[in-house]
């Protein structure tokens, strides 16, 4: 397929092993687009690992989740009552973070099974530490099925303390579960915390370096569709614009319904900085714009914006240009990218 994510299966799977198994508690975090695999492929992985629980980011990704993997499904989203795409089964734990909710939710089948999260200093979602009390009072029948916490990413070494603190509220909390689920705490700091805390069951939350922890296995990469000889000044594309020189203009797979080209282009703005790029001799004074592409070891220019699903590229006469149906490479953000295929090589 056009534009895909090769993936050295051995190597990726030989990574999501050592993690796994040095990972004591470990929750997988599979949501959004399932980190560039997709989802599906993901939930097969935590089958194959052994794993008993996965967390999904929203309601409309559970009944994938239910039907691709056979063990208990989180959801990250607070429930509200307001949802109307709730999947109520006995694998599906509910986040709740709201006195108001868990009223609500006691309605809901018995069985019903909930985290009850506590506000942090990320300030995302949850129970301020003084409403806990209120909350258990409000639980009823609904089924405990851990605390949870979740740190901000710019303290990552430095969420000790706090998670700490929580653990010491739960201890203190007249809540049934000694279990709590822990979103970003370094490996170092989920064996202290687990050391500190020897009567808590600590689970990590855990997608990108669960996933994406060896980038060495995987490798994003796009199909050369067309390539064209263009002389300097010739015009090209939707936009008609000249071409800086003489070259090749190739057409690439990959484009913004792939997720290519959506972060704004860094043109050159101002006079000092189009001074600097006309020094430097680049393309960007002309107002062109950096792709994320590579051809001949260098990252190449767009010819013009990236189309729906491929991407035109500019290449001066003096590279070496690839031949139609060669794969090069492309820089992605892979939380936000779409592939036509996943290919496990
Ligand atoms: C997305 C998310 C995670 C996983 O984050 P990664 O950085 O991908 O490991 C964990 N917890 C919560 C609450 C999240 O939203």
């Amino acid at each position: 397929m056009p534009f895909a994510l090769h993936v050295n299966a051995e190597r990726w799977h030989r990574h999501l092993r050592t993690f796994a198994q040095a990972t004591t508690g470990l929750v997988p975090v599979i949501k959004g687009n399932g980190y560039g695999f997709g989802r599906d492929l993901l939930a097969a992985e935590v089958g194959d690992l052994g794993l008993d629980m996965i967390t999904v980011g929203t309601y409309p990704e559970v009944p994938g989740a239910l039907d691709a993997f056979a063990g208990d499904v989180m959801v990250l989203t607070p429930w509200r009552p307001f949802f109307t795409d709730v999947t109520y089964d006995a694998r599906v734990i509910h986040t709740v973070g709201r006195i108001a909710d868990v009223e609500a939710l006691a309605a809901a089948p018995t069985g019903t099974r909930v985290v009850v999260e506590g506000e942090t200093s990320m300030s995302r979602h949850g129970f301020d530490r003084h409403e806990l009390a209120a909350a258990v009072q409000a639980l009823g029948t609904l089924e405990v099925a851990g605390f949870a916490i979740h740190l901000p990413l710019a303290g990552l070494g430095n969420n000790l303390d706090e998670a700490q603190s929580w653990a010491a509220v739960l201890e203190t909390s007249q809540l049934e579960t000694t279990t709590m689920f822990v979103s970003h705490l370094t490996p170092g700091e989920y064996a202290v915390l687990r050391e500190l805390r020897p009567n808590l069951t600590i689970r990590p939350r855990i997608g990108t370096s669960l996933w994406l922890g060896d980038l060495g296995a995987i490798r994003a990469r796009a199909t050369v569709l067309d390539i064209h000889n263009v002389g300097r000044g010739e015009r090209i594309g939707y936009r008609q614009r000249p071409m800086p020189r003489d070259g090749y203009l190739l057409i690439v797979a990959g484009g913004t319904s792939h997720g290519i080209g959506l972060e704004a282009p860094k043109t050159a703005s101002g006079i000092v900085q189009r001074g600097k790029s006309v020094a430097r001799g680049g393309l960007e004074a002309a107002g062109f714009a950096l792709s994320p592409f590579t051809i001949d070891g260098k990252q190449r220019w767009f010819a013009e914006p990236p189309h729906m699903q491929v991407s035109m590229l500019f290449l001066p006469a003096s590279a070496d240009p690839p031949a139609v149906g060669d794969w090069i490479d492309v820089a992605v953000r892979y939380t936000t990218v779409t592939f036509d295929s996943v290919d496990l090589l």
